[in-house]
């Protein structure tokens, strides 16, 4: 007789994940709340950033922005400055919009069900489940890559998550292991299980609470799981500025709300033809966005007087700023890269092509 496929206990998975949890996870400040605002900033900051890089920004921006308030009235300018470092600014403008709407549409207090938290500009599903179960204890799991990557280990689940329904299957799976208590630990146990053990490449498996049930680990094909059979579409941009300078005082222009880096400040995309004489130098520098590979070429225009940079200026509404006041602006990753060095030109890297 063909013996009959054992179905998963997966209440008992999940409380062996708890108690897991209970002695294993990560002390951070986020963690010890239950401010739903403070939850909702975390887990925004973190959705593009790791952990170690995102702490001191947490608590940098909590301590300036205490609460929903104190963020809605505050200039978009030093919203963005509190996010200078961490990239993919629109979570910052983002953040600031969402701001507004509660203080509008609910008072100034924090929505507390999923609908409302997920009406919240730039909240996700995950970002809504997580704020629900982690600040108002209700039961949504909040399921991301770490839940994918998990579940289909776990089960030798070979559900395509590049599939547009993985989300909605995960997390049907994920509500079957989750205990009746603790949502908000339930789902932080995931994330660490899947950041620090059950990782992309080479999981530790040894030291995972669940290997003895893992039907891929016992079975040896860890590496087979999670499937996923559509890459991801990446596009190649190519862009080119002009750092119109003259000593240490240059021309910068906001962004406008479209495309890429949205309301941050960047230098000049064109320059008239006589300028091309000035031009000194060229740097070619390569930068990953999420689905972007940019190829970005910085000319260092150095004009010879202070009265032709001021000319243009004006012509062209730019404004003049020198280095120390760039670092009370916020520019994309590689032009602020791009200033640092300019600041120290002795390791400035600068190659003429
Ligand atoms: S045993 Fe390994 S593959 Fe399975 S859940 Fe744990 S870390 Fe992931």
């Amino acid at each position: 007789m063909k013996a009959k496929k054992q179905k998963p206990d997966f209440l008992h998975l999940g409380e062996k994940l708890l108690n897991w949890y209970g002695t294993n996870s990560r002390d951070l400040p986020w963690r010890k709340t239950k401010d739903p605002y403070k939850i909702w900033i975390c887990e925004i900051l973190l959705q593009q950033t790791q952990v170690k890089q995102g702490l001191n920004h947490y608590l940098r921006f909590v301590e300036r922005f205490p609460d929903v308030k104190s963020l809605a009235e505050a200039h978009e300018d030093e919203v963005l400055l509190y996010w200078k470092g961490l990239g993919y600014y629109s979570r910052a403008l983002n953040l600031h919009k969402a701001s507004k709407q509660i203080m509008q549409d609910f008072d100034g207090n924090f929505p507390d069900d999923y609908e409302s938290i997920l009406s919240l500009k730039g909240v996700g599903k995950y970002t809504a489940a997580a704020i629900a179960s982690i600040a108002f204890d209700l039961k949504y799991p909040a399921v991301d890559g770490n839940f994918y990557r998990v579940l289909s280990r776990l089960f030798a689940d070979n559900f395509d998550i590049s599939n547009a329904k993985a989300f909605q299957y995960f997390s049907e799976l994920a509500l079957l292991m989750m205990p009746e208590h603790q949502f908000g630990d339930f789902n932080e146990a995931m994330m660490d299980l899947g950041s620090e053990i059950c990782k992309p490449k080479n999981p530790i498996c040894v030291a995972c609470p669940l290997n003895e049930d893992c039907l891929a680990f016992q079975s040896g094909t860890v590496n087979e799981f999670p499937l996923k059979t559509k890459k991801t579409k990446v596009t190649y941009l190519e862009l080119t500025y002009y750092f119109i300078n003259f000593k240490d005082q240059f021309l910068i222009k906001r962004r406008g709300d479209d495309f890429i880096w949205k309301k941050l400040y960047e230098f000049s995309t064109s320059i008239p033809e006589d300028f091309e004489q000035y031009i000194r130098r060229s740097n070619s520098i390569s930068h990953k966005l999420t689905h972007k590979n940019l190829n970005i070429i910085i000319n260092d225009v150095q004009l010879p007087d202070l009265e032709l940079l001021k000319k243009f200026a004006s012509e062209n509404d730019f404004e003049i700023i020198n280095l120390e006041e760039a670092k009370q602006k916020s520019f994309p990753k590689p032009l602020q890269n791009y200033l640092e060095n300019y600041s120290k030109k002795s390791s400035f890297q600068g190659e003429l092509f």
